[in-house]
């Protein structure tokens, strides 16, 4: 059933370049049809000068929304206050307005986290991970793991030097983060979960984030791609090896779902948004 758009509606709007491959608005309009709040929810293709003046105009409207690719980082500097996520990845993936005041959130750090345990059957603290990327969505993973207190994460990225940046960042005491140059330099012992935050499968024929054949032992694998044509290669690639793996599905629908309770104060409909994003992809 459609809702009709009226002059208290709340425009809702991703911001980004490219967004018309994005599932967001089939599954924030169908929250918000379940949720029976009044909102729609539309992409919007913008610049990197655009991303600032338009996010604080929406959200100064009354309206709200997310950023994407490749405009999070000048999506967290335009904001007036950002949530701890956000200060510590740098990078604001949703936007809202409080008190006069335009907030920015990093919800990918809740929704990877989220994805995880729906993976693991349990939180990640105490695991050894290892992280394939050193890019925005390596940041919400790792920021994520050592948050939730992670035994150790092992970073590998192509451009060595991200890797390091990476580590120097987010590593604490109690959640050390090494860099290692290739798959081979891992070393032993098992790892709890194996990420692919690269962004390594989104385009047919392209090579795996990191080789199978030469990684240690990992219990479980999880991809931050998704594709519309089903499991991503890392996926498949780890599932022939009969380790459990899913792709990035669920942390988008939870980062969508932690967004929509920053905009509407209330709890998402997470059956509904589940249904809308398995019938789009
Ligand atoms: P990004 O900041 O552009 O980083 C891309 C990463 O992929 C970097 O580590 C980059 O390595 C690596 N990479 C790219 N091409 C490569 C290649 N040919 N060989 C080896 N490594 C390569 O992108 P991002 O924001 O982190 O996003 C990464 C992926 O995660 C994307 O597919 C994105 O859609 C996905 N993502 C999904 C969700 C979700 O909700 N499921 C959320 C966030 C991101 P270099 O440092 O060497 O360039």
């Amino acid at each position: 059933m459609t809702r009709a758009v009226t002059a208290r509606t709340r425009l809702i709007a991703l911001l980004g370049d490219p967004v018309s491959h994005s599932l967001s608005p089939a599954i924030q309009n169908a929250a918000m049809r379940a949720a029976r709040v009044d909102g729609v929810y539309v992409a919007l293709r913008c610049s990197a000068e655009e991303v600032g003046p338009l996010l604080r105009a929406l959200a100064h409207a009354g309206g709200a929304g997310n950023v994407t690719v490749p405009h999070k980082e000048a999506a967290a500097r335009a904001v007036d206050r950002r949530t701890e996520a956000a200060e510590a990845t740098g990078a604001c993936n949703c936007f809202w307005q409080d008190g006069g005041e335009v907030w920015g959130d990093n919800t990918d750090v809740e929704g990877v986290a989220a994805a995880i345990r729906a993976l693991l059957g349990r939180s990640v603290t105490g695991a050894r991970v290892l992280v394939a990327g050193a890019g925005g969505g390596a940041r919400a993973v790792v920021h994520s793991l050592v948050r939730h207190g992670a035994e150790e994460v092992v970073v590998v990225n192509r451009t060595h030097r991200r890797a390091v940046e990476l580590a120097r960042r987010f590593a604490t005491e109690r959640t050390p983060v090494r860099v290692v140059g290739s798959a081979r330099e891992v070393g032993g012992g098992t790892f709890d979960l194996a990420v692919n935050a690269t962004s390594l499968g989104l385009r047919e024929g392209d090579a795996l984030p990191l080789d199978p054949a030469t990684l240690p032992p990992a219990d479980a694998a999880l991809d931050l791609v998704y594709s519309r044509a089903g499991e991503t290669p890392w996926v498949r690639a780890m599932r022939e090896r009969g380790v459990p793996a899913a792709d990035g599905r669920e942390m988008l629908l939870m980062q969508g779902a932690a967004a929509f309770r920053r905009w509407w104060g209330v709890d998402a409909p997470l059956e509904a948004m589940r249904a809308a994003l398995a019938s789009s992809s």
